[in-house]
């Protein structure tokens, strides 16, 4: 290993400017879901932009060899590049694209959305290739340690393995693809548990700390579930609808997971802060053990099989999304040809644009079936090793992944707690940035 003198010291300045403009940008963001404040993101964005700019050069220079600040170099400069900030913070308000009378019509909406959402994804195609990358999914990889080719054989895998049991449940539950979410909540039971009961008593036996970092919010008028991390694991806050089902119960448990994992971070400076790969398999193992620990089984079975649509419809979307970063004019067949493998009428095909993952938030949804995945290995693990004393599971999911944040990256973390998932390990070291040898 070289060492070079001048990198800790450059990671230190970068990181003393950059983690101030970050948290600021979480709690105006935050503030902008929850209490409908308009600050406009792109004053801070520029910001951000501005002190990446500066340190950019440095990643074709060897002067950095930390890792964490060159992912967040790499996934800023694109993100808060201003032409990319403006149409990125301009879809996140719809209300730019509605002309007439709420709520606006699907359709309607799409034809005026969709010029700016293949703007927006040739713009970060074209602003990865400057940094070297040959498309802007290959860049975000780059920055999880992982490969598209890796990620598109474990999606093929995972479609293949869950396809045939959703098709039985689409088909059994006469479930319709434009009313699908409806179909998660009519196929749970109801539940009378508050949400300070679910997060106390989950805590209580999964042994972990309740230092009051972490504050819910629970209110009928709001988005499903949303996780703030506005300071590291300072402040933390959960906005979430009341629970009334067992689907409330998985939505909730999923941001419990985000908040455990961040609030669980010692770590100083830039792990303090995550990928969306990390942050998102955090969440979708606490919902699978939550639901495992917390749940009857006529009710944990059901959270099972609305896993299973959720896992092919988020693999389907994810296999859909890479092609279309090769192609954004081709959406509708590329939309119409992967899902209508759900076996349901799709509808209308150029209604795609109006998914965020499409546009807010690119190249993300693939970490849920990641999660999803890692999740179920973790509960095989726990349950072989500790049977049903939880309290070791949580010292477990403490010791391995949430203690030191982002120090070592998820691939480092599962192939060190033994979690194989072998389309993926083995892919970590041999990843190397274009221009580096
Ligand atoms: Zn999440």
């Amino acid at each position: 290993m070289t060492m070079n003198r001048k990198s800790p010291n450059v990671a230190d300045g970068f990181s003393s400017h950059y983690l101030p403009l970050f948290w600021e940008r979480q709690r105006q963001q935050w503030e902008n879901y929850t209490h409908n404040t308009h600050h406009d993101l792109n004053t801070i964005d520029s910001e951000i932009f501005s002190l990446v700019d500066t340190h950019r050069k440095l990643l074709t220079e060897n002067t950095i060899n930390t890792h964490l600040m060159k992912k967040i170099v790499l996934r800023e400069w694109i993100e808060k590049h201003p032409e990319t900030a403006a149409l990125r913070n301009k879809l996140d308000d719809r209300g730019h694209y509605i002309t007439g009378s709420m709520p606006a019509d699907p359709q309607e909406l799409a034809r005026n959305i969709r010029l700016d959402v293949i703007r927006l994804m040739k713009l970060r195609n074209k602003l990865a290739r400057s940094l070297q990358f040959e498309t802007y999914p290959d860049l975000m990889l780059f920055t999880e340690d992982l490969s598209q080719s890796g990620l598109k054989s474990f999606l093929c895998s995972t479609l293949n393995a869950y396809l045939p049991e959703a098709h039985a449940i689409i088909k059994h539950r006469n479930i319709k693809w434009t009313t699908w979410f409806d179909h998660l909540e009519r196929m749970s039971s109801s539940v009378l548990h508050t949400v300070d009961d679910i997060h106390l008593s989950l805590w209580r036996k999964m042994g972990f700390p309740n230092d009051g970092n972490i504050k819910i919010i629970s209110k009928q008028q709001s988005i499903h579930g949303y996780a703030g991390i506005l300071n590291g694991a300072r402040d933390i806050r959960i906005l979430i609808r009341p629970v009334k089902t067992v689907h409330g119960v998985m939505v909730f448990l999923h941001e419990l997971g985000h908040a455990a994992a961040h609030s669980m971070n010692r770590s100083q400076g830039l792990a303090q802060l995550w990928s969306a790969a990390y942050d998102e398999t955090m969440a979708m193992i606490l919902q699978l053990l939550g639901c495992k620990i917390l749940l009857e089984n006529e009710m944990y079975q059901q959270t099972l099989e609305i896993g299973c649509l959720e896992t092919v419809r988020c693999t389907l979307s994810s296999l859909f999304e890479f092609k279309l970063w090769r192609s954004p004019e081709n959406g509708n067949d590329l939309y119409k040809k992967h899902f209508s493998r759900l076996g349901v009428d799709i509808g209308d095909d150029s209604l795609w644009v109006l998914d965020s993952f499409r546009s807010i938030d690119p190249v993300y949804i693939y970490t849920y079936v990641l999660g999803t995945k890692t999740a179920r290995l973790v509960l095989q693990k726990l349950e072989t090793i500790y049977q049903e004393r939880y309290a070791l599971w949580g010292k477990w999911l403490n010791d391995r992944f949430y203690a030191d944040g982002w120090l070592r990256p998820l691939m480092v973390k599962l192939r060190e707690a033994k979690i194989d998932i072998p389309q993926l390990s083995g892919k970590a070291e041999a990843l190397q940035h274009p221009d580096r040898p």
